[in-house]
C-alpha cells in the first residue's frame, strides 16, 4: 500500500514538474521566432503606398522611420501607416549626421519631426533611428531627455546597393536569426518589388514578422536613452 502511495506521490510531483516547466517555458522562451522589418527614409509618395499594399495583403506589420521634411506632402500616407497598425519612429528632419550638429540643432532635428508626426497621427514616437546609425553619448543623452530611444539594427539588407530581387532575399535569408531587426528602405523601388518574396521566404523559414515594439515586448520596455539593435 505504501509503495502505491509513494508511486502516486512521485507521479504527482513529476506531473507538476512538467506543468511548471511548460508554464515557465512559455514566459522565458517563446516558441515563435520573431524578427522586425524596419523601413527608413520615407514617406515616399510613389513607393510607400505600394509597400503598404503588400504589407496589408500579407497581414504583416512593420516599423517606419520617417524623415520629417518628407511628411507634409505625404501626410495621408503617414496617417495610413499609423491606421494600418505599423509602428512609426523618427529619422530626423533633414537626414543629417547628428554628430556634426550642436546640441540645439540636434534637438531641433528630433523635435520638429516629433511634432509633425504627432500633427497628423496624434502619435508621439518613442524611437529615433539616427541617420547612418551615427550616434554618441551626447546624442543618446539628448534622446533620453526627450523620452526617445535609439533604434539601430542587427541585419543590414544592403538594399541601398540596389541588388537584384533574388540577391536581396538572399542577403536577408543568409543572415536571419530570431530577434533580429532588419534594415531596409521603403524609398527604393527594388526593395518594395522584392517584398512579396522577402516576406514569403521569412515566413516559410518559420519566422513571425512583428513591429519593433512587439519585438521588444511593448513600449514600456523601450527605455529613453537606450540603444536597441535586436530583441531578446
Ligand atoms: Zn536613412
Amino acid at each position: 500500500m505504501k509503495k502505491y502511495l509513494l508511486i502516486s506521490i512521485l507521479a504527482l510531483v513529476s506531473l507538476t514538474g512538467i506543468f511548471c516547466t511548460t508554464n515557465a517555458k512559455t514566459y522565458t522562451t517563446p516558441s515563435k521566432k520573431y524578427v522586425a522589418l524596419t523601413f527608413d527614409d520615407g514617406p515616399n509618395e510613389n513607393t510607400t503606398p505600394l509597400l503598404l499594399d503588400i504589407l496589408k495583403a500579407k497581414n504583416v506589420h512593420a516599423t517606419f522611420l520617417l524623415i520629417g521634411q518628407n511628411i507634409q506632402q505625404c501626410s495621408g500616407i503617414v496617417q495610413r501607416i499609423y491606421n494600418e497598425w505599423h509602428m512609426i519612429g523618427n529619422h530626423t528632419w533633414d537626414h543629417i549626421v547628428l554628430q556634426w550638429l550642436s546640441t540645439r540643432k540636434i534637438i531641433t532635428e528630433v523635435q520638429k519631426t516629433q511634432k509633425i508626426i504627432k500633427k497628423f497621427t496624434w502619435y508621439t514616437p518613442i524611437i529615433v533611428r539616427p541617420p547612418y546609425g551615427a550616434q554618441n553619448g551626447k546624442i543618446l543623452n539628448i534622446l533620453g531627455r526627450y523620452h526617445l530611444a535609439s533604434l539601430q539594427w542587427s541585419l543590414d539588407s544592403n538594399d541601398w546597393e540596389l541588388p537584384s530581387s533574388e540577391k536581396l532575399v538572399q542577403n536577408i535569408m543568409d543572415n536571419i536569426q530570431p530577434w533580429k531587426i532588419i534594415l531596409m528602405h521603403d524609398t527604393l523601388t527594388g526593395t518594395v518589388q522584392a517584398m512579396w518574396n522577402i516576406i514569403d521566404a521569412i515566413q516559410k523559414s518559420g519566422y513571425t514578422i512583428v513591429t519593433v515594439s512587439e519585438l521588444l515586448w511593448g513600449p514600456k520596455y523601450i527605455h529613453p536613452g537606450s540603444i536597441y539593435r535586436k530583441g531578446q
